[in-house]
Order: structure tokens, then C-alpha cells, then sequence
């Protein structure tokens, strides 16, 4: 699941091989959401392997590079800064970037009844909000919970929180979010959840008693961008 930056590919494929052995290949590549730093090595590790990246649908612009789709549902750091850039280094320098990272023809809809290939138990949730397309994993049973950049364990929404690393919980960050009330009503429902684990996106995942309580008082109060 995500699949990091560009740059990744060769230590997450190490990785696979030592979960599932030399031989095994993952039967797909599930992504929470289209940004950089977790679709960035989906491309290469989809033809490593011979399979499939499943997304929400409304993540298809991002992972197409449909440049004219990709300018509607975007958080104030692609609507103010990386979009007019891209705007303005003309057609044919942006057609190579976006053609670059395209994941065209290597992505697949997650199924809208929620099952998983390959991953029994497993559900994903749909958690709008940080991006129009975001979704969470689930594991129903022990109530494992896979956020993304839905809800994060790095205080990333402040200046003095990204400086020093500060663990604790945290709504995504606000400058790459489409939109924060969406994001806030995410948090509430994978609260509702009453998360044993909770592996984010960013930061360590964070698992006991303790953690669907603290994400309940969380999210009682969570304003993406204050919190
Ligand atoms: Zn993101």
C-alpha cells in the first residue's frame, strides 16, 4: 500500500521480498491518494511486479496527468505555486513531467464493494477531504486502520511541530488539502471506527488501548489546519 517518492522503488521492493519471500509478487498496488510522496514509485513497482494500482476514481485526473482535470480539486500549494509553474513553462516541458509520472494504463477502480484483491478482512473507506479521491484501509477485525494522509501521528500543521519532528496526532497538512471541512469529517469518521492501530501516512503508527480514546478527543476538536 502507497508506494513513496520516486526515489523509492528499489527499498520498497526489498522490502516486499523479505515480507513475502524471493519468489512472491503482491497482486496490487493500493494507493490512499495521487501526490508524489505515495504514488511516486507505483509506476515502476506495477511493471516490476505485472500488476495492478487501484485507486478511487476521483483520483484518476492525478494519476493520468489530465493537466486541464487535475487543476479542479487542489490544495492552496498546487492552486497558488505548483500549478502556475506549471502553467507557465509551456506544453511540451509540462507534457514531458507529466508523462514522467503518469500512471495511464497501469490503474485499475477499486471495487465499489469495498473487498480488496488478495487482502481477506480488508476494506477500504472513503476519506475525502486532504484529496477528492483519498481512501483508508481497513481491517475490520482487530480494527487496523490505514490513513494515509488522512490523519497523521507528525504534528504537520505547525511551524515549530515540522521542525522538530513532534509525534502526535494530526489532520493532513492544510497546504497540499483540498478541503478542510471534508478532511475534519474524515477524522471524525475513522474515529467512529475505534481504531486499535492506526498506520498514517506520515509519522509512526500507533497501536493500544489508549489510541481510539485519544482519537476520539482528537477528533472532537480536529479543524484541519489548527489542530
Ligand atoms: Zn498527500
Amino acid at each position: 500500500m502507497d508506494a513513496g517518492w520516486r526515489t523509492d522503488a528499489a527499498r520498497i521492493e526489498a522490502a516486499a521480498r523479505a515480507l513475502l519471500g524471493p519468489a512472491a509478487t503482491p497482486s496490487a498496488i493500493l494507493l490512499t491518494h495521487v501526490h508524489p510522496d505515495h504514488s511516486g514509485s507505483a509506476g515502476a513497482l506495477a511493471a516490476a511486479w505485472g500488476c495492478p494500482i487501484l485507486i478511487h476514481p476521483a483520483e484518476a485526473p492525478f494519476a493520468q496527468g489530465d493537466f486541464p482535470a487535475m487543476q479542479r480539486d487542489v490544495g492552496p500549494l498546487d492552486r497558488w505555486v505548483i500549478l502556475p509553474a506549471m502553467r507557465a513553462i509551456g506544453e511540451r516541458r509540462r507534457a514531458a513531467i507529466l508523462a514522467r509520472d503518469s500512471l495511464a494504463g497501469l490503474t485499475r477502480e477499486l471495487a465499489t464493494d469495498g473487498t480488496l484483491p488478495g487482502m481477506d478482512g480488508w476494506t477500504w473507506l472513503p476519506t475525502p477531504g486532504h484529496t477528492l479521491g483519498h481512501v483508508s484501509f481497513v481491517r475490520t477485525t482487530d480494527r487496523v486502520v490505514l490513513t494515509g494522509d488522512a490523519l497523521v501521528t507528525l504534528k504537520v500543521n505547525t511551524a515549530a511541530g515540522i521542525l522538530a519532528g513532534r509525534n502526535g496526532l494530526s489532520g493532513p497538512p492544510w497546504y497540499t488539502t483540498w478541503d478542510r471541512r471534508a478532511a475534519g469529517d474524515s477524522i471524525r469518521a475513522i474515529a467512529a471506527l475505534e481504531p486499535a492501530v492506526v498506520g498514517p501516512g506520515h509519522g509512526r503508527p500507533i497501536a493500544g488501548r489508549d489510541v481510539a480514546a485519544a482519537l476520539r478527543a482528537f477528533a472532537a476538536r480536529a479543524r484541519v489546519g489548527r489542530a
